[in-house]
């Protein structure tokens, strides 16, 4: 259906909205470190390509409709929660993290330890979005390409990406960062 479509990309504008304003600040900040690997870039190549060019592809021609699927209306709904889930959690990691955002491993000269708000449950709550938004996508772009392939890419990914990053906190934080890990789960609140 059209609707999920256009769900999908409301989605994206929305959380280009969202992020808008802090990218355009912090690029201004001055930097104390800098870890962005040649395999991480890799992977955020594929992840443009898995988020927005294969689903710009996707919902303009009709190149990739030998890889469709199609799913029950339910479950087109389901991505439209899910979506309005991964975005409202998006919106609150930025509003908590603010300036110390970063879109790849970065420290800054004037970084702090943010363990309040959405960070006083989770660690990376802005990973546990994108991970509602990999399930939330191949519900609404009901094909292979366009939809469930973001998923597969995410996980090496978040996989990488959260042992760099918290191995980069640990540098620079060290027993404040390691309390904080005991209070906290990675993406799911941890029970008492
Ligand atoms: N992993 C977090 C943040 C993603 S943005 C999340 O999923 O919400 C990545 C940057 O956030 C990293 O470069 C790091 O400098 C910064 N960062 C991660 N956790 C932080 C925290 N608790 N306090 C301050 N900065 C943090």
């Amino acid at each position: 259906m059209a609707i999920f479509k256009l769900v999908f990309w409301a989605a994206i504008i929305a959380e280009m909205v969202i992020r808008a304003p802090i990218s355009r600040q912090q690029r201004k900040e001055a930097k104390s470190e800098q870890r962005v690997s040649a395999q991480e870039k890799t992977i955020l190549g594929f992840l443009f390509v898995g988020m927005f060019l294969l689903p710009l592809i996707y919902s303009t021609t009709n190149w990739l409709n030998f890889a469709n699927y199609s799913l029950p209306n339910w479950a087109g709904w389901l991505g439209v929660v899910l979506m309005g889930f991964a975005l409202l959690i998006f919106w609150r990691s930025h509003k908590d993290l603010g300036l110390n955002w970063s879109p790849s491993l970065e420290i800054r000269k004037e970084h702090t330890l943010i363990t309040n708000g959405i960070f006083g449950y989770i660690r990376h709550p802005m990973y546990a979005s994108q991970w509602v938004w990999v399930i939330a996508q191949p519900l609404l772009l009901q094909n292979w390409l366009a939809g469930f392939l973001n998923f597969l890419i995410f996980i090496p990914f978040y996989i990488l990406r959260v042992r760099a990053e918290e191995q980069m906190m640990l540098d620079r934080f060290g027993d404040e960062y390691r309390t904080y890990m005991q209070k906290t789960g990675a993406i799911f609140p941890k029970g008492k």
